[in-house]
Formats: C-alpha cells, sequence, structure tokens
C-alpha cells in the first residue's frame, strides 16, 4: 500500500469538503463570509480551506476572535489567530465578553453548573452580531463531525427537539438579524484535523480549556471515541442516523426580536439578556 504523502492528505481534505459545499451549497458566488476563529485547529483549519476556495468562490473573508476572559488559556489561542489570520492576509475582528458585556467568564464560572453554559450563549450572541454588523452572508464555525454528533446527542438526551433545526452542514436563514452558520468540517473526523495541523506545520491552539471537563460534551467525547476504537464507523453511522432525522426538523425554530437588545431570539427575551439579569443580581 502507498504511504500517505502530505499531499495526498491534503488533497483528500479538501475533496471531502468540498464535497460537502457543492452538496449542500455552503457557498456562492460573491459571499461575505465571517469565520469564527479561536486559534484551536478546527476554527484554523476552517480559516485556511476557506482561504483555498476564496478565488473559486469570489469570496469575502473576515475572521472574528472572541474573548471569553478565561486566564492562562485564551490569550495563547488569541496570538495565535492573529498569526494565521495575518498569514493569510484576512481581516481579524476582536470583541471580548469584557467590552461588549462587562463579563468575565472567569469571574462568573461559579454560578452556573457547567461554565460551557454562558460561555456558548455569549459567545454564539456575540459572534451573529459581530458577523451581522460586517455584513456576513455566512458565519463559517469549525465545527467537525465529533463536534456535530456530540452536540446531536446532547440535544437527543435532554430531549430538546428544537435544537435539532440547528444541525447540519448549512442552517437556513430563518430571520434577518440571524446569518446563517455553515460547517465545512462537518464530515471531518476531529482526529484528522489535528493530523492536518502537524503534517502541515501549522501553529494551532492544541490546549484544552480548563472548564471543558465540567461539560457533559466532555463525557460523550470520550464515551464516543471508546466506541469508535471498538467499532470503527460508529461516528459516521451516528452522523448518518441524525442526517436522516434533522432533515425533517429544519423549520422547527422561529424566531423575533429580543425586547431588551433587538437581537434575533425564539423567546421575547433572548437567552444572553436573560443571563446577564440573572449575573447582575450577584455582586462582584
Ligand atoms: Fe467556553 Fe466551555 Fe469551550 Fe471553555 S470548553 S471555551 S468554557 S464552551
Amino acid at each position: 500500500m502507498e504511504p500517505l504523502t502530505r499531499e495526498k492528505f491534503n488533497q483528500n481534505l479538501e475533496k471531502r469538503v468540498e464535497r460537502v459545499i457543492m452538496e449542500y451549497k455552503l457557498l456562492e458566488n460573491g459571499d461575505k463570509v465571517a469565520v469564527a476563529l479561536s486559534g484551536g485547529k478546527d476554527s484554523v483549519l476552517t480559516l485556511h480551506l476557506l482561504h483555498r476556495f476564496q478565488e473559486d468562490f469570489n469570496l469575502q473573508l473576515v475572521a472574528i476572535s472572541i474573548d471569553e476572559g478565561i486566564s492562562g488559556y485564551r490569550d495563547r489561542g488569541l496570538k495565535i489567530a492573529r498569526e494565521n489570520a495575518s498569514k493569510l492576509k484576512i481581516e481579524l475582528v476582536e470583541k471580548s465578553f469584557s467590552d461588549e458585556l462587562d463579563i468575565k467568564l472567569d469571574q462568573i464560572s461559579s454560578l452556573y453548573k457547567s461554565t460551557c453554559i454562558p460561555c456558548g450563549v455569549f459567545r454564539r450572541y456575540l459572534l451573529n452580531k459581530s458577523a451581522y454588523e460586517w455584513g456576513a452572508d455566512k458565519l463559517a464555525t469549525g465545527h467537525n463531525l465529533d463536534d456535530e454528533i456530540q452536540s446531536f446527542l446532547m440535544s437527543f438526551a435532554r430531549a430538546d427537539f428544537r435544537r435539532f433545526s440547528k444541525f447540519g452542514p448549512k442552517l437556513q436563514k430563518i430571520h434577518p438579524k440571524l446569518v446563517p452558520r455553515i460547517k465545512p468540517l462537518w464530515k471531518i473526523p476531529e482526529k484528522n484535523v489535528g493530523i492536518w495541523a502537524v503534517l502541515n506545520g501549522v501553529e494551532v491552539h492544541f490546549a484544552e480549556c480548563p472548564y471543558s471537563h465540567q461539560s457533559l460534551r466532555a463525557k460523550l467525547k470520550s464515551y464516543l471515541n471508546n466506541l469508535e476504537e471498538k467499532s470503527p464507523g460508529t461516528k459516521m453511522m451516528l452522523l448518518e442516523s441524525f442526517r436522516k432525522t434533522f432533515k425533517q426538523q429544519e423549520s422547527l425554530l422561529e424566531l423575533v426580536e429580543c425586547e431588551s437588545c433587538g437581537e434575533p431570539s425564539s423567546l421575547n427575551i433572548c437567552k444572553a439578556c436573560e443571563m446577564r439579569e440573572y449575573i447582575d443580581s450577584f455582586e462582584f
């Protein structure tokens, strides 16, 4: 059997991503695409791949980085995000919980069972707001095959069927102020993303967030990795089952404008404003 060279690996990876882009029409000619860039391997690969497809689709690209306020962790990721954006000559917009929301994640972590809960809500809020303000047609995230299956199973375990509408490689534009997400790495296993970074000598932030162990996601990740090791192909089968399910769920979510901040929300007051009110009731 021929040894797998770096070129072959890259070609294979690009082909798999291109297939998803074409099959699900993730990109259209002239699209303005904002890329959520944390500096981690998934977001860095997403940025590099979209840069690679920039000419083919005549794309305008911007990267958006969010500083949640996690000391000893996020600074390194942001440095790597800046280096990658600058290398590819892509503008980087930097936002922080501290400037935009007057919050640092470290300060509020004790208020929640898992710090990932407020982190996810505020990060999604700022990413969408920043992408919308920049005029993005799409917001590309680095969700890979593993992330997607974990999210799917988490919603399944919580009987949160409304969230099924948020899965899939491309989300629909269901509100004028909600920038539709695309996930070019939807069919790429996490392991391959790491291999790409190492094979190509691309600097990425490999460190684990100090809060990640608190989440259900971390437990599921380890369970699924064990399962995949014992029965290779399990993750792909799960994605396939999920793909058949989400098709029927696309229109479950209807959005309105939050009465407090005007951002798109499924309730009269959005999750970010609701959390802000809860956090403001404590003194720091
Ligand atoms: Fe935020 Fe949780 Fe991710 Fe850490 S692991 S960056 S707390 S969502």
